[in-house]
């Protein structure tokens, strides 16, 4: 078992600064409260504060840097090489720091750091309006928005941080600091994309657009380049009001898919309309164009609930590893790789996930914020992802060879919330440009790289 070395003075004077809970080693919910979304990381950190509010955040910080401890930063748990966890040091869990208030007339959120999509989808959709968010509503708004934040509503409305307004931070000194474009600039500048370094934001403020529900789900076909090249030709042609992720993997058990193309290689694409509810058939037919229908739950729906539509598929407690890169256009090279290695995996929650990266997303220039792959066309996401332990190296094998394959057809750079921890080395080139920038920012704001838990711009 883990004994902890630190001084047990600054410990009580936390506990007399904190209103949230403190778990140590020993104590009853120590295993529950350690557990991270992917089970490929069980740590053991010295302690777990459960913070309320940004007192109880402001004190963690300041214990954490006076002792000189490790600090892991937690959402909505979801990163990929396990930030949000640590052996031997501070784990700040926000889970529990979770409103949110919705002004309506000014189509804005404000959000608590510990939020999930599902809360900020639930409070925004009664007023008929939503924001781009993740596509699994149990991820965290924190990780997925300071490092970007790609959805379904993106090619519309932008990427999760170019619709953030402000954010309430607390420095590695324990400062409190309201970023916005007016005050703080430079940090608002740097939360855009460039995730948990320069801080822990207690709240976001994010503006809202009028979408209400939605035509979305996904339409399911062989795994075929041509179904790739037309879907390539989609999303040239389309209205940025269609939101049409590319997946590509085993048939998932679900009762819209005959049974037999359960476990066999597909592709698919997952729409989400939110134009005109009369050209819903329009969007249908445009879809299924793109080669023969296996299978389709293509529904009007609320907003909500495209959100959730793939949650039992990966619950948590499930094994992660993962690989990301953009490319430029989708060279028929890339598209043989898709259909070389997409069906390949050993496991059937394994998926790559495409993300057209224009439309709103293109508004913004590259140096307009931290995130800089605004010239991409598609973003994507390797995910391996599987039940056992065991399978781990075969997972990882298929992932680094898949990933390899579409190397030559590559940007340089991988999108920091798909890349995972062995992949520290590409930080620089996933800033590119920025990278000074950030750099010289991280020096002024955290010296002594408290925040270094996570995709590391090093002082
Ligand atoms: P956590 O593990 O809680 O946090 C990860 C890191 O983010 C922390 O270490 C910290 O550095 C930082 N962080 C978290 N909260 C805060 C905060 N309040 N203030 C400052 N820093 C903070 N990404 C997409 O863009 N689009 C997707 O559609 C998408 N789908 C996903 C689906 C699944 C099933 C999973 C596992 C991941 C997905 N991701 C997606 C990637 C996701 O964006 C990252 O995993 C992200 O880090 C998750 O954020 P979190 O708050 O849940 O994670």
């Amino acid at each position: 078992t883990y004994t902890p070395t630190f001084d047990h003075q600054l410990l009580e004077r936390l506990r007399g600064a904190v209103r949230g809970d403190i778990v140590e080693p020993g104590d009853q919910g120590y295993d529950e409260a350690r557990r991270v979304y992917n089970a490929m990381h069980d740590r053991r950190p010295a302690i777990i504060v459960r913070a309320v509010d940004a007192g109880d955040v402001i004190a963690t910080v300041d214990f954490a840097r006076d002792q000189g401890l490790a600090l892991a930063v937690r959402g909505g748990s979801h990163s990929v090489p396990g930030y949000g966890t640590c052996d031997g040091g501070v784990v700040l869990d926000l889970a529990l720091m979770r409103g949110i208030r919705v002004d309506p007339d000014s189509r804005t959120a404000w959000v608590e750091g510990g939020c999930t999509w599902a809360d900020v989808n639930h409070a925004t959709h009664a007023f008929g309006l939503a924001t781009t968010g993740g596509v699994v509503s149990t991820t965290g708004v924190g990780g997925l928005t300071t490092g970007g934040g790609m959805g379904y509503l993106m090619r519309r409305c932008g990427l999760a941080c170019d619709n953030l307004v402000s954010a309430d931070l607390v420095t590695a000194d324990g400062a409190f600091l309201t970023c916005t474009d007016e005050q703080n600039s430079d940090l608002m500048w740097a939360m855009r994309g460039g995730g948990g370094n320069f801080g822990v934001v207690t709240s976001f403020a994010y503006r809202l657009h009028p979408v209400a529900d939605v035509l979305g789900g996904p339409t399911f076909f062989p795994l075929d380049g041509d179904v790739i090249r037309r879907y390539r030709e989609l999303v040239d042609e389309a209205d940025y009001d269609l939101g049409a992720l590319l997946v590509v993997g085993l048939g998932p058990p679900v009762p819209f898919l005959p049974e037999r193309w359960h476990g066999r290689p597909l592709c698919g694409v997952i729409a989400c309309w939110t134009g005109p509810e009369d050209e819903d058939d329009r969007v249908r037919e445009r879809v299924a164009a793109l080669g023969p229908v296996l299978g389709r739950h293509l529904e009007r729906m609320p907003y909500p609930v495209i959100n959730t539509l793939f949650d039992d598929l990966v619950p948590a407690g499930l094994y992660h590893y993962w690989k990301g890169t953009f490319t430029h256009g989708m060279s028929d090279g890339a598209i043989d790789a898709f259909v070389e290695h997409g069906g390949t995996t050993p496991s059937i929650q394994s998926v790559t996930v495409v993300y057209p990266l224009d439309g709103a997303c293109r508004r913004v220039g590259p140096e307009e914020t931290a995130f800089s792959y605004r010239d991409a066309d598609y973003s994507i996401a390797l995910s391996g992802t599987f039940t056992t332990r065991a399978e781990c190296e075969d997972q990882k094998g298929w992932v680094r060879g898949f990933n390899q394959a579409l190397e030559p057809h590559s940007m340089e750079g991988g999108y920091v919330n798909f890349i995972d921890g062995d992949d520290q080395y590409r930080v620089q080139a996933n800033y590119r440009g920025n990278h000074p920038r950030l750099t010289a920012l991280k020096r002024r704001y955290d010296p002594g790289n408290l925040f270094r838990l996570n995709h590391n711009i090093a002082p």
